[in-house]
């Protein structure tokens, strides 16, 4: 019950920060190129490289346009191939 309470609350907490739901894309490639996708909500087309501060490959990245999610699955991007 009490965790239950405690999922409730949090939901809810952000939907108020939050007008509307960041939708996370799964991808396989640290490269990724994204153009909204959603028709009213399409944006010139960017390329989004996961890279972190130190230039190591990021497992996530946000499109500053449309605010679209996109993490990296499966294994860590080795530079092997
Ligand atoms: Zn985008």
């Amino acid at each position: 019950m009490a965790i239950i309470g405690l999922s409730r609350a949090k939901e809810e907490n952000m939907s108020n920060t939050l007008t509307k739901p960041i939708e996370v894309l799964q991808v396989a490639e640290s490269v990724v190129s994204c153009e909204g996708g959603l028709g009213r909500l399409g944006h010139p087309k960017v390329y989004l490289h996961m890279q972190g501060p130190l230039g190591q490959v990021a497992r996530q990245v946000t499109c500053p346009y449309c605010s679209r999610m996109f993490v990296l699955t499966g294994e860590p991007a080795h530079q092997g191939h």
